[in-house]
């Protein structure tokens, strides 16, 4: 059963410029004859074979389908994708097939078999790499070139008579391809092909880096049919050559390479499709890189932000830490280490205001070391500070309350401020210290005592708006009263409402005090 057909649907581009005479007798014989056996080759224009519809049309086709159709002929068209031209003119003159088309007359080919007419006449051309114009004229310029031509073309014995041997390459029918990669490759220089098949091939296989540089018109091929030798086929080749001689098939001509062309626009627009579609993919590879790329950007940049941010951290960090110091600093006295004056009077308005909130006593101490100047100037300056840091010494070992505040208040000068502390307590608390400072024995021989002494005023609001000033007068007061009473003693007030209380009681003063 064949496996692919004949399209015979372009017969009708077919026509005769004059009435063909065919008599009733040869009509009835060819009827009586079996369906002809065709073996058909892919060779546009003369025939294409179609893989999608598994046909063959072309202009050989339209001329065949229109003289065997006018003949009364039937035919058949044999399977033979996978023969040689070779094989299947071997079937042809063996009488296995009947009918072989197209194909372009040659002497051998005529001792073998019938032939009918020409119908179309097609030229051999010189095909070379672009770009490698040689100067090829005609067949007898192929003498110095490695040249390729397909085993059994008709050219072949003309282009042998030209080209030596070991300079000629034949390549089989069916790899024709590889003929035109081997010229591609430069195994050889030229190659002899069929223009109108190279052209179709060109297109087919991409073969853009070859081009025609000659066409030999000299040696046209004149594309025939070709019969076995039997008696019939010689009646049936006879009665063809009568319609090829009166036939127009110019019409068939121009509608096949019309359809060249519309291959080669349809080819054309697929490669444009592919190109766009590259294009497309390249694009979207690119994008796809630009965002990568700039992701790792982002990323670094995000890396070098945070590096940075933290940097900025610890150095804020840093200077948090340097400004607590400071303010730490600029809250102590460099001399003795505990508080100074601005922290005692930051302090003092805390809990000034707290005390007018919640009304518990607030103490305060004013402390002033006896006769120091005679410290200075008998012992000097810095036994001076010496002093000044044992009165500190005591201060922080008596003053212990975590709410209480011993600090320097200048000089030879202290505070205690002491919250939710009475009258009686803070005495207490200013006898504490007094004593514990005279229990250093350190000597002052220039006082009339000759220790170390202090005098301490202390002064408690527990009730009544005043001021935290007030609070600090009354206390200076009072030491001014220790002072002038003898030195070396504590001498307390009690602040009620706004009015200062009179002196507290005195006690008695030491057996030396003198003021
Ligand atoms: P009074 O008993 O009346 O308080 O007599 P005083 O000598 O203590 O009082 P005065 O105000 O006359 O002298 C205080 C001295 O304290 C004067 C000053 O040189 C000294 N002084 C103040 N600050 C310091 C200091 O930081 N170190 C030393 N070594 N001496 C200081
Ligand atoms: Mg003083
Ligand atoms: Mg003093």
């Amino acid at each position: 059963m064949p496996a692919a057909a004949l399209d015979c649907a372009g017969a009708r581009h077919v026509r005769l410029r004059e009435p063909v005479a065919i008599s009733p007798q040869e009509k009835a014989e060819f009827r009586a004859l079996a369906p002809l056996r065709v073996l058909a080759v892919d060779a546009p224009p003369m025939a294409r074979y179609d893989p999608a519809s598994k046909s063959y049309s072309g202009i050989g086709v339209d001329v065949w389908c229109f003289i065997t159709r006018e003949l009364g002929l039937r035919h058949d068209l044999l399977p033979g994708q996978n023969l040689s031209l070779a094989d299947k003119l071997q079937q042809v003159q063996d009488g296995r097939a009947d009918v072989f088309m197209p194909l372009s007359h040659q002497a051998d080919r005529a001792r073998l078999g019938l032939f009918t007419l020409p119908y179309y006449e097609s030229y051999y051309a010189v095909i070379a790499r672009k770009g490698r114009p040689l100067p090829v004229h005609g067949l007898a310029d192929l003498a110095p070139y490695r040249v390729g031509l397909v085993k059994g073309v008709a050219l072949e014995p003309q282009v042998q008579a030209v080209v030596a041997a070991p300079r000629l390459t034949r390549f089989d029918q069916a790899g024709s391809e590889g003929m035109f990669q081997a010229l591609r490759a430069g195994a050889i220089d030229l190659a002899v092909y069929s223009r109108d098949i190279f052209e179709e091939k060109r297109y087919a296989h991409e073969f853009f880096d070859l081009e025609v540089i000659h066409t030999l018109r000299d040696d046209p091929r004149s594309y025939r049919f070709y019969f076995s030798p039997t008696p019939a086929h010689q009646r049936v080749a006879a009665a063809f050559d009568r319609y090829l001689a009166a036939i127009d098939s110019s019409a068939s001509v121009a509608a096949h390479v019309i359809g060249e062309r519309q291959f080669i626009e349809r080819y054309v627009a697929q490669r444009s499709q592919r190109a766009m579609w590259q294009t497309t993919s390249v694009a979207g590879a690119l994008l796809a890189l630009v965002l990568g790329l700039g992701f790792l950007y982002y990323r670094r940049m995000a890396h070098r932000l945070a590096a940075s941010h933290q940097q900025v951290q610890q150095q804020q960090q840093a200077l948090q830490a340097a400004n607590q110091a400071l303010e730490q600093q600029s809250l102590s006295d460099t001399l003795t280490g505990l508080p100074n004056r601005r922290a005692f009077d930051l302090a003092l308005h805390r809990e000034h205001a707290r005390q007018q909130r919640t009304g518990q006593p607030l103490s305060l101490l004013l402390l002033d070391v006896d006769h120091f100047k005679g410290v200075n100037d008998a012992y000097g300056h810095s036994i001076g500070d010496d002093y000044l840091r044992a009165v500190a010494r005591v201060l922080r070992k008596v003053v212990t309350r975590s709410t209480d505040l011993a600090a320097r208040h200048g000089g030879e000068e202290f505070t205690c401020l002491l919250p939710d502390t009475s009258a009686t307590q803070a005495q207490a608390l200013a006898e504490r210290i007094r004593e514990a400072t005279q229990r250093l024995t350190l000597p002052n021989a220039r006082a009339w005592h000759p220790m170390l002494t202090l005098s301490i005023g202390v002064a408690t609001l527990e009730a009544g708006p005043a001021s935290a000033q007030q609070l600090l007068e009354q206390a200076d007061g009072q030491l001014y009263v220790a002072k002038r009473t003898g030195r070396n003693r504590v001498c307390a007030t009690v602040l009620r409402g706004a009015v200062t209380e009179p002196p507290m009681p005195q006690p008695a003063p030491p057996p030396h005090a003198r003021a």
